[in-house]
């Protein structure tokens, strides 16, 4: 579990709530005795998420508003009375915001304004938002610190960068402290292995679950800076409750490099441990995937020197973490596509 204790009840709105990061978010706070407000429109979440977390809210601290984040008098609504608000509502995906670039604009950066204009409106002390490694773009200096970033590559990055400069702008204009956490492929249990922009490692636990081959779009050495979920629940808590920071943006990772062959041994690994059986399914290999990156790792030290953030897990624990979950909790009726769209 993440390593923050938080002293004191606060009010918190959680936009994004039924998705994967923020019900995580929301059940730490829960568990935390804080009040908590969800935001979330349905488009990627899920209605067992917020069933989850109401079962798990013993003393009615969780209130849920079903709403949609580009529209500003929901958002004005959602954040009446709140202290601190953690922004997760976006549309993920680069393959996605390819395909429908005004989705991804409507639901990343209209929602991201409307957030952060009801923050001011309203007299929010702090607004902790997603941005996201994308940012980086086809900068090729690794690891990644925050100041340098290159053009961006997909209209998704696009809008994450978009609410970077808004921050900025806010800030500057309004006085109100806002501070970004650029995620690094973040992944744990309930982040969804279905539809066609599936995140890599819930589609390969669910294949490999499922007895079915999984692809890597290119040899394989293709790496990530993959980060378990508690990290990212931990790393946020601790940007919205800082003093000292009141507009920043830190990268949320682990600082350390895995390759996609890497990835795919941790997870049949893990799942032979939780099974107690040998699963012989090799990964099948083709084309590199026009626009992807090779490689991306994070430089996490300004986190851990400003906000005193410190990875409780690494990737090997989390990866049986996700893989006993998937495998005891998560039962599936459609198989997935086998195509992963987005590492
Ligand atoms: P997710 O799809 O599981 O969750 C996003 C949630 O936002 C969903 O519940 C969805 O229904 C909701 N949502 C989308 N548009 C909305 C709108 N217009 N109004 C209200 N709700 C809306 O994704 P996630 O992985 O939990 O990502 C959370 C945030 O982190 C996003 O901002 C994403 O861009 C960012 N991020 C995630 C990763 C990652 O590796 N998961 C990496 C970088 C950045």
């Amino acid at each position: 579990m993440s390593i923050i204790n938080i002293k004191s009840t606060k009010r918190w709105l959680v936009t994004g709530c039924a998705g994967f990061i923020g019900s995580h978010l929301v059940h730490k706070l829960i568990k935390s005795n804080q009040k908590v407000i969800g935001l979330d429109n349905f488009s990627t979440g899920l209605k067992s998420n917020i069933d989850f977390i109401k079962s798990e809210d013993e003393n009615n601290n969780f209130d849920f508003i079903e709403g949609d984040v580009s529209n500003i008098q929901t958002c004005l609504n959602a954040t009446k009375n709140i202290d601190f608000i953690l922004h997760q509502a976006a549309l993920g995906s680069v393959p996605r915001s390819i395909k429908e670039p005004l989705a991804s604009h409507n639901s990343n950066v209209t929602g991201t304004i409307n957030i952060f204009n009801a923050a001011v409106q309203n007299c929010v002390k702090k607004v902790v938002y997603a941005s996201s490694s994308s940012v980086y773009g086809d900068d090729p200096n690794l690891p990644k610190e925050e100041e340098l970033v290159g053009k961006v590559l997909s209209p998704y990055a696009a809008t994450k960068k978009i609410c970077e400069t808004y921050a900025d702008a806010f800030n500057n204009a309004y006085n109100i402290d806002i501070i970004g956490l650029r995620y690094f492929n973040v992944f744990g249990p309930r982040q969804n292995p279905n539809g066609p922009y599936a995140a890599v490692i819930p589609l390969w636990i669910s294949n490999i679950l499922n007895g079915i081959e999984s692809y890597i779009n290119g040899d394989g050495t293709t790496s990530r800076d993959f980060t378990y979920i508690d990290n990212i629940v931990d790393l946020n808590l601790k940007a919205a409750l800082s003093e000292q920071h009141k507009n920043s943006i830190f990268n949320g990772a682990c600082g350390n490099k895995t390759t996609l062959v890497e990835l795919y041994n941790l997870i049949l690994e893990a799942t032979q441990v939780k099974s107690g059986k040998s699963i012989e399914l090799p990964i099948k290999f083709r084309e590199f995937r026009a626009g992807d990156i090779k490689h991306s790792l994070a430089r996490i030290d300004w986190a851990k020197n400003q906000l005193n953030y410190k990875v409780s897990t690494e990737v090997k624990k989390g990866i049986q973490k996700t893989v006993d979950w998937y495998y005891d909790d998560y039962i599936e009726s459609t198989l997935p596509e086998l195509i992963p769209e987005s590492i």
